[in-house]
């Protein structure tokens, strides 16, 4: 197979807008959202401090304060030409340090609702390579950054603000692990990217806001990982798995990607009551019952070179910080504080990066927006962009038994429509282009609903 050659185009920058002088923003966080959100924040504040809990190691490994790193991470297609623009040449580094460009259709043997993909060579690609080396190479651009200082081993324990509490005006941390010593940080802006785990709806409270209202679709999924050496041989048709279950009853999932320095990442996982064991056989067990035999079919010859690794993920959480009527002024979210998508359809990295765009949108008026009126216009630009993805992950998992939450109106037809076009990508390589494009981020699901595509998805259900 040939191999691709369709680098994603990097979205150019506008011109760096001159950073205010002696203004300070503070981000909470140094995972994937608070480096993104960091790195919009130097081109407008004068100093920008990056406060983790967690060290940050000088190799590529996973920490503590990320566990999903040691898993499965795909990054959108759209995702990475956002990455791009604000770190130009950082896919070329990936590639140099191991991570393997696939495309999508040509390299991905891929079985989805009952079928597989249809395969043919598109240029639709995406980078397939460990979590913490691509959060390594991001972090190490960001520390070059001139106005940035990072506070590794400090921990955000809760907000500081004026008398009347209707601005935050820092952030107080201690040091981790704790000496009994805190200290506050002052700033003009704060940004919460501490992740799902985020205090900020206890912190609101505290100062006498409300919580967000939040909407949850309980999923209960269990994720297992295991890293094996890659073996070309053994899967001589395809450069990586993904074999989704058939809903309502199947609930098994398993996928396969090369990361570098010659391996292969795995992970097996599944709804409620059908997680992957962490031993030899019942994961070999697992991989046996998924819905096509071509996983178990190369793990069977695959030698592993780590142990099991779990993770469970109980339900999509969104927090609606865009529905608050009274929040403080210099404060925001982005990333899994705001909201968490069932990992399987790959969402947070690249949601993270759209948000640090609306933030840049926000920052680049604020000369002219009233600090209440930039935060609402903030808020409501990521929503905007979260419901896109929360149709996505959360509509799609109600096609499988046992999942409960907050359904929106209209799931179960555009779940039927969209199952037509599941159908319809094991054929037709001009739909599973279109598929494609929306599961990468590229498109908006209605571009699915165009006239001429479903015509083709009607037509091909009818016969
Ligand atoms: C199993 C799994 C697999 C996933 N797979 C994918 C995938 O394939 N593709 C994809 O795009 N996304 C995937 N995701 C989601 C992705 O990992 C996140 O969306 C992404 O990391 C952005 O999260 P974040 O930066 O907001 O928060 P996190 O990654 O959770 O990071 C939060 C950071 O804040 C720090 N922190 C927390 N509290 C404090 C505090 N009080 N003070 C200081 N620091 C603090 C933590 O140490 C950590 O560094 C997956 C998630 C899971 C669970």
């Amino acid at each position: 197979m040939p191999e691709p050659t369709a680098p994603v185009s990097a979205a150019r920058r506008p011109a760096r807008v001159p950073a205010a002088p002696d203004t300070h923003a503070i981000v909470i966080g140094a995972s994937m959202a608070g480096l993104l959100a960091a790195r919009v924040l130097c081109d407008h504040f004068a100093r920008v401090t990056l406060v983790e809990r967690d060290a940050l190691p000088d190799g590529v490994q996973a920490r503590k304060g990320v566990p999903q790193g040691r898993h499965l991470h795909v990054l959108h297609t759209k995702g990475e030409e956002i990455l791009n623009g604000w770190f130009p040449g950082l896919s070329a580094d990936l590639v140099a340090s191991g991570a393997t460009r696939l495309d999508i259709p040509g390299d991905l043997l891929w079985f989805h609702l009952g079928g597989y993909n249809v395969r043919f060579q598109s240029g639709l690609t995406t980078l397939a390579m460990s979590r913490p080396l691509l959060e390594t190479h991001v972090y190490r651009r960001v520390l070059r950054l001139p106005n940035l200082v990072c506070r590794p081993r400090h921990e955000a324990i809760t907000l500081a603000t004026n008398p009347d509490r209707s601005r935050v005006t820092g952030v107080i941390v201690r040091r981790v692990p704790a000496d009994g010593c805190t200290e506050l940080l002052e700033a003009d802006l704060v940004v919460d990217a501490s992740g799902r785990g985020s205090r900020s709806p206890a912190w609101l409270e505290l100062l006498g806001y409300r919580r967000p209202t939040e909407s949850t679709v309980t999923i209960g999924f269990g994720y297992t990982t295991r890293l094996y050496r890659q073996d070309a041989a053994s899967l001589p048709q395809a450069k990586a798995i993904f074999i989704q279950p058939t809903p309502p009853q199947q609930k098994r999932v398993g996928a396969l990607f090369p990361i570098e320095e010659g391996r292969w990442i795995v992970t097996l996982g599944g709804y409620r009551d059908h997680h992957a064991p962490a031993d030899e056989q019942g994961f070999l067990a697992h991989a046996r019952a998924l819905c096509a035999p071509d996983l178990h079919r190369v793990l069977e010859r695959a030698e592993p070179v780590s142990d099991f690794i779990v993770h469970g993920f109980p339900s999509n959480l969104r927090r609606h910080y865009e529905r608050m009527r009274d929040f403080p002024e210099r404060y925001l979210v982005v990333g899994d504080a705001m909201c968490s998508f069932n990992p399987i359809y790959a969402q947070g990295m690249t949601v993270s990066a759209w948000e640090a765009e609306a933030l840049d949108g926000m920052l680049r008026q604020r000369a002219t927006t009233p600090a209440k009126a930039a935060t609402r216009a903030y808020f409501t630009a990521a929503a905007r962009m979260i419901d896109k993805s929360w149709r996505i992950a959360a509509g799609e998992d109600f096609r499988y038994a046992g999942v409960a939450g907050s359904k929106a109106l209209g799931t179960d037809i555009i779940n039927w429509y969209v199952g037509r076009v599941h159908k319809a990508t094991h054929r037709d390589p001009a739909i599973s282009a279109a598929f494609i494009k929306v599961l990468m981020s590229l498109e908006a699901p209605t571009s699915l609903f165009k006239p001429g595509t479903a015509l083709t998805v009607l037509k091909g259900a009818r016969a």
